[in-house]
This record gives C-alpha cells, structure tokens and sequence, in this order.
C-alpha cells in the first residue's frame, strides 16, 4: 500500500452519497476510509492521522458543528471541509466558527469538490514545525505562525492550517491591499473565479480572535470592492 497516497476521512451517512465521493476521490488517487457519524469519526481520530476530513453537517448523533469542535480539541491543524445541505448564511458561519477551513452546500458539482480537496490537501502539506519562533505582534496580539498558536486579549488559541496561512500572508504583505482572488488562491488554492464567501466569512473569525472590536475593526480591514488590507499599527 504505497504510503504517500493523502489519507482522508469522510464523515457522511448519506451511504449514496457517500459512494459516490469514495469512488472519484479513489479514481483521484487518494485513499479514504468512510465513517457514517461524528462519534465513529472521533474514535478513528484517537488512532489515526489524517491529510483532510470531509463532514457532513446533518448526521445520526452529534451534529458536524459538534464533531468540528471535538476535532480541534484534538488537532488544531488537520483541514476540514464541511458539507452543509443548508445554505443559509448562518450555518456557514457557525461551520467556520466550529473550526471548519471551508464550507461546500449540497448539492455539489463533483469537479467543485475535486477542486475544493484538491487545494486543501495541498495546503497541508505545508506544515513544518520548527523549536523556537519570535512571535509577529500587533495590538493585543502575538502570533506563532510555526506552532500554530497566537496569544489574544481573550487568552491563547490554536490556530489551524489555513488561519495560519491567511495570516503569513497578511503580515507578509503589511500595509497593502490584497485583492480577493489572490488572497483565495494563496490561501485555499483555489482558481481566481471560485464564486465564495468563505474568504469574508474567516474574516470575520480572525476579528474575532485579534480585533478589540471586531464590529470596527482596525488590523484587518475591508478594501471595498477589491479585498482586504492588513495594517499592524491599528490606523483607520
Ligand atoms: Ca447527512
């Protein structure tokens, strides 16, 4: 069994559905082991690492909101794509806000799905930790992009892969507007016309986590029409 195949976990109890994602992610050369509630999930979790897990929201049991949050109490890092078949505004927020790194609504073109895991699978093999690391300060704030980890006004957080990477990216490019699409395909390898609202979505995670008032926000702030500007020196 060649060892460089991503693993992934798919939490979905939709067995049709399920089949389906199985199948192509396994004709995309990946290997996937399926669990049909977030309980199974979390007990494969105890024993086994993963490059990716896919979530269904709607699940027997424990909802994916509920599986998403136990997953970070075990590993910050590990990307999560959460499959909602609701597509109110609210659940995406609430998903991101349990620790997911994006979101796809039910139902899904396969081609977008392929997409979406392709990039996250990319993105993860990022991770490299290293010992000891200054941390970038701005405000409250002190961030440790290396271990994953910031400390805020609010006390220290884990931080996952892709808030990591959103957040080398920001500070790399301080003081400048960063248009949209450049943000979606450094972060989320995704193709500049991807139609989301994940990128405004974890905005709003990271205000919460570094703004003092995340409503009038000062360190990540809105370029209308055009994307977002990171400033560390909290001007308007
Ligand atoms: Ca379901």
């Amino acid at each position: 069994m060649p060892e460089e195949k991503p693993h992934i976990l798919l939490v979905e109890d939709e067995m049709h559905l399920a089949r389906g994602i199985c199948f192509n992610l396994e004709q995309e050369g990946h290997r996937v082991n399926h669990v049909e509630s977030g309980e199974e999930a979390l007990e494969r979790l105890k024993y086994d690492r993963f490059a990716l897990i896919i979530l269904d929201v709607m699940l027997p049991g424990m909802d994916g909101f509920a599986v998403c949050r136990n997953i970070r109490k075990m590993d910050a890092k590990v990307p999560i794509l959460i499959l909602t078949a609701r597509a109110g505004e609210g659940d995406r927020i609430t998903g991101l806000a349990s620790g997911a790194d994006d979101y796809l609504v039910k139902p899904f073109s396969l081609s977008e799905f392929l997409l979406r895991v392709e990039g996250m699978l990319r993105r993860s093999s990022w991770y490299r930790p290293e010992p000891v690391e200054e941390g970038y300060r701005f405000g409250d704030n002190e961030v440790y992009l290396l271990s994953y980890r910031a400390r805020t006004a609010q006390g220290e957080i884990d931080l996952t892969d892709l808030e990591v990477r959103m957040l080398a990216l920001f500070f790399q490019k301080e003081g400048e507007t960063i248009p949209r699409h450049t943000i979606l395909e450094t972060v989320w390898g995704y193709a500049s016309d991807t139609e989301t609202r994940t990128l405004d979505n974890f905005i709003v995670r990271l205000r919460k986590y570094f703004e003092p008032n995340p409503a009038k926000p000062v360190f990540f702030q809105t370029v209308r029409g055009v994307g977002y500007r990171f400033s560390r020196s909290a001007r308007e």
